[in-house]
């Protein structure tokens, strides 16, 4: 807390006045151009958006970036409500959902969630449900590296279904983040698999 409370001090004394006429301007309103979901994990993406400027990118997080389907999304509203904001209100075009290796959530996901003690914990993890039922069907043992993967892309289906997403043509993209390599993939529809983002997918990706 200290250390969060600390950079609060850092900002106001030496980037309040760089950012302050950025900001009045963006009192006014935004315009975001893409939306990243990702897992609330400490160890994660906050590197990653570091050279984004304020106003530039709508942000959600939760354990396990999960985007619940759209006919939960009255039991769990968050994540849809923050889709429905950013792509009717801020004409967001594009999603990127930002899974990673050794994630917590997965791991407990892969355990089982009965073992849970904690009923939110246990109840929300269930959006991932589905990732880990299509690789039991597929391998024999699965690790929760390879279940962060599909959650990612079970999780990127969830939104593409939303009907702001449907209505506005929003594309969804995946990022997963290898914490041992340091290193970042990208899924590649063409090929059907993550593989390392570069100079060419960053432009296969956004052409319209
Ligand atoms: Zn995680």
């Amino acid at each position: 807390m200290k250390r969060l409370l600390e950079s609060v001090l850092e900002f106001r004394r030496n980037d309040q006045a760089t950012f302050r006429e950025r900001y009045a301007h963006l009192a006014q309103g935004q315009s975001p151009s893409a939306m990243l979901l990702a897992c609330a994990d400490s160890r994660l993406v906050s590197h990653l958006v570091a050279g984004y400027e304020p106003g530039e990118l709508f942000v959600v997080r939760n354990a396990g970036n999960l985007a619940p389907r759209y006919e939960e999304a009255v039991a769990d509203s968050s994540v849809a409500a923050a889709v429905a904001f950013g792509v009717e209100y801020l004409g967001i075009a594009h999603i990127v959902v930002c899974g990673h290796s050794s994630c917590g959530a997965m791991q407990a996901l892969l355990n089982g969630r009965d073992q849970l003690d904690d009923p939110s914990l246990k109840a929300w993890l269930r959006h991932g449900d589905e990732a880990l039922e299509r690789l039991r069907n597929a391998e024999r043992e699965v690790a929760a590296d390879t279940l962060a993967r599909e959650n990612i892309l079970l999780q990127m289906e969830h939104l593409r279904a939303h009907p702001p997403v449907q209505k506005h043509g929003v594309r969804v993209h995946g990022l997963y983040f290898e914490l041992h390599s340091a290193e970042i993939y990208v899924y590649d529809p063409a090929a059907a698999t993550f593989v390392v983002l570069d100079e060419s997918q960053v432009q296969r990706l956004t052409e319209s």
